[in-house]
């Protein structure tokens, strides 16, 4: 996968050179560039932001910065740094009907990041990152690059961060995490938070007793398949618990007896295959 990150401070950027990503990169399972914006500005002091026409606090990103970098960037040019485009079309944003690259445009007023999400832009070729700043771009680069991209606005959570960077430190590693060969054991993908819709169970290591608190038994006895129904249910009492919204999604429909009676105990009756509340829980 090729990733292309643009922003006005590119060594924001620089933990995606650590860990899993910095070592996916080192290993070629994802070539990925930061770009800084100002390259791609044409005054001598590197101007990005200006005022917001109809007044009020803050500044707005300017557009033909975005335009100039977002061009060279889909169009694999982004060596040449500042290199002034013509205002045409990015070349690879396939005029013969190849898939164009995905723009995410982190904001909080996009659509919210999810797992899904992340395995769904893991399947892309290409994703360009525009991290704004101040009051955000403007808008009219969103609706250009919609020419050439397929422009996703997307935000973290409901909050609100300084710009776009840190979102995209999150993204990015939750996408890339999901590429083949990235996590060492590909396991390890399938029984996490948010891959059923629920939370994880609880985990535990050695010592299996520890300051006067023990491991449950049932993870010591061997028996794989208590052991699998009590992670289970540990699911939907942590889901319960913490994010009850997200049972409201949960297919209920094909859960055996012991589970429905687990979600019965949380206060949970399965109706018409979806989980419902009962009042008086
Ligand atoms: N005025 C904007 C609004 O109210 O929607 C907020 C601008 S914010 C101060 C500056 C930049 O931070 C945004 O352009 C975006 O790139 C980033 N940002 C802030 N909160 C975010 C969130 N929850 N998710 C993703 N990006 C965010």
């Amino acid at each position: 996968m090729r990733i292309d990150v643009v922003s006005i401070f590119p060594e924001y950027l620089a933990p995606l050179e650590l860990s899993l990503i910095g070592k996916a990169r080192q290993d070629g399972l994802l070539d990925l560039k930061v770009h800084d914006l100002r390259d791609y500005t044409t005054d001598r002091h590197r101007t990005v932001d200006d005022t917001p026409y109809g007044g009020g606090a803050g500044m707005v990103m300017k557009p033909e910065p975005w335009a100039q970098a977002l061009t060279a960037v889909a169009a694999g040019r982004s060596g040449d740094a500042g290199a002034p485009d013509d205002g045409g079309t990015p070349e690879s944003a396939g005029p013969d009907g190849a898939a164009k690259p995905v723009l995410i445009v982190p904001s909080p007023a996009g659509e919210r990041f999810t797992q899904a999400t992340a395995h769904q832009l893991a399947e892309e070729d290409q994703l360009v990152f525009a991290c704004g700043r101040y009051e955000g771009i403007d808008e009219r680069v969103l609706e250009w690059a919609a020419e050439h991209f397929t422009v996703r606005p997307m935000s973290l959570g409901d909050y609100v961060l300084n710009g776009g960077e840190v979102a995209v430190l999150a993204m990015v590693e939750a996408i890339g995490r999901l590429l083949p060969g990235v996590v060492g054991n590909p396991e390890s993908l399938v029984e996490e938070s948010h891959s059923d819709g629920l939370l994880e169970y609880p985990v535990y290591t050695k010592p299996s007793s520890w300051r006067d608190r023990d491991v449950p038994a049932v993870l010591l006895s061997g028996n794989h398949g208590k052991i699998a129904q009590w992670r289970r249910h540990e699911q939907y009492r942590r889901t319960a618990e913490r994010r009850p919204d997200l049972l409201v999604e949960f297919d209920a429909g094909k859960l055996p007896r012991a589970d429905r009676t687990a979600f019965s105990d949380l206060g949970y009756d399965v109706v018409d295959g979806r989980l419902l509340r009962r009042p008086d829980a």
